[in-house]
């Protein structure tokens, strides 16, 4: 709060709420509440599905990033692997099936490895799914067509093993979801086999069930382990940042509170000024400010005439719909920058300016009677049919000497001075060295 001018007013709002904001590191809408959430996440009814679509959606958008990170490391370090198991399998073959093994399985190594290039290219992030299940139908497609169609000889267990691996990688390394990992690892082989009947070769099915088969449903458990799991970490994120995002809003709500207190506090509750705690505050700090930039502080006390006997021909609410009234006059010539008013007790009031020579301060006054005047507050039984107020004004360039207090001291004087005089009339406390 600014204390040079009156009390501010507090317009502290909560925030805008906002649809978007950052939950471990990617967007989340928020779409469901905290209870929705916990419910989702107790119950554990679902298996490969929220049944939300909102948070499915967040869920998979979240997911294929994080996939897609995960698998430009993935993908080069399974590159080397494949390449050194080939490079294996390469020597333990029949030199006469080299050829066709170079065929099938280099080139398909390249074209896997330029749909895994894709993972760099942010243009096809969203066709993830897609083109990591395309890479992943033709790695096991070959490698179940090469195992079958080719005489590998001592080759053959690795080259079995190197289906497990790839199935493996498939189901568990890539990042794709389990449902598009089945459908991976069955279009696969699936292809894998047809191609091997349609080029006239049969297929090993004993050591092809307990490698390729074996591997899937071992492969599935673990990926749903790891689906299973993920969907709980992506649940409690969404908790925790929902979390953090209520006790921020509880946090700026009671900031609110406290600074609507705080300004209560300082309030007049009839008039609506700032009362005397907290002009004895504004004072003193204005003083300090004045006294060391040496410019004047001006004190001027407003009295309202024969208030007693207003109240008691006219009642006490009339009493304090006069109050009000003066109050709002005062406040109209306090709204700048230097410029304060308070209540200082019953029917009196102050008002303090900074840095205004003793000319402006008159004509300030003068300025109050007039519109005193105009605001024309009936008073039948006083001479002049209604409300007059007295003032007494003093100014001064603060000093070591000199207190806050004396200064409204010397404008209680000065208005003694003009009620003593007739009242409805103002005078400037003579003696200081200002005046
Ligand atoms: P003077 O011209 O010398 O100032 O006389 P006065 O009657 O105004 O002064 P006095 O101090 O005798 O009376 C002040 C009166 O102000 C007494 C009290 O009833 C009245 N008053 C104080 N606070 C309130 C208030 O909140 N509401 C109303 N209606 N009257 C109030
Ligand atoms: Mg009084
Ligand atoms: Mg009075």
């Amino acid at each position: 709060m600014d204390k040079d001018v009156q009390i501010a007013h507090n317009n502290n709002t909560l925030p805008p709420s906002y649809e978007y904001s950052k939950c471990g590191g990617d967007e989340v809408r928020h779409e469901l509440s905290e209870s929705q959430i916990s419910s989702i996440l107790v119950n554990k009814a679902w298996l490969f599905y929220f049944n939300n679509d909102a948070l499915e959606q967040e869920y998979r958008n979240q997911y294929r990033r994080s996939a897609i990170k995960t698998l430009r490391f993935n993908g080069t370090l399974s590159s080397l692997l494949f390449i050194f198991i080939g490079a294996l399998i390469l020597k333990l073959i029949p030199a006469d099936s080299v050829y066709d093994w170079i065929l099938y399985d280099v080139s398909a190594f390249f074209v896997v490895s330029f749909f895994w290039g894709l993972v760099w290219l942010s243009a096809f992030e969203r066709w993830f799914d897609g083109y990591a299940s395309i890479g992943g139908i033709i790695a096991i497609a070959t490698s179940v067509f090469v195992n079958n169609s080719i005489p590998l000889g001592d080759g053959t267990t690795l080259s079995y093993t190197a289906l497990t691996y790839i199935v493996l990688f498939i189901y568990c390394f890539i990042g794709l979801r389990i449902q598009i990992a089945v459908f991976t690892g069955i279009t696969g082989g699936i292809l894998g086999v047809s191609l091997t009947y349609i080029f006239g070769a049969d297929v090993k099915w004993a050591i092809f069930n307990g490698t390729f088969g074996i591997a899937s449903i071992l492969a599935l458990f673990l990926a749903y382990g790891i689906d299973r799991q993920t969907r709980v970490n992506f649940l409690q994120s969404y908790l925790l940042h929902l979390n953090v995002k209520q006790s921020k809003n509880m946090l700026e709500a009671s900031e609110a509170m406290v600074s609507k207190l705080d300004e209560l506090s300082n309030r007049d509750a009839l008039t609506g000024l700032a009362n005397r705690r907290y002009l004895d505050e504004i004072i003193l700090h204005e003083w300090h400010r004045a006294l060391h930039n040496q410019y004047s502080l001006v004190v001027m006390m407003i009295d309202i005439d024969y208030f007693k006997a207003f109240n008691d021909t006219m009642g006490h609410l009339a009493g304090d719909d006069c109050l009000r009234k003066v109050a709002s006059l005062i406040s109209n010539v306090t709204h700048r920058r230097g410029e304060f008013s308070a209540r200082y007790g019953g029917e009196e009031f102050i008002l303090l300016y900074s840095n205004m020579d003793i000319m402006s301060v008159e004509i300030q006054a003068q300025k109050l009677y007039s519109d005193l005047a105009d605001a024309n507050i009936i008073y039948p039984t006083v001479e002049c049919g209604r409300v007059t107020f007295s003032m007494g004004i003093s100014v001064c360039i603060p000093s070591a000497e000199m207190s806050a207090v004396q200064l409204i001291q010397q404008a209680d004087i000065a208005l003694y001075k003009a009620k003593a005089n007739g009242r409805n009339r103002y005078e400037v406390f003579k003696g200081s060295s200002y005046s």
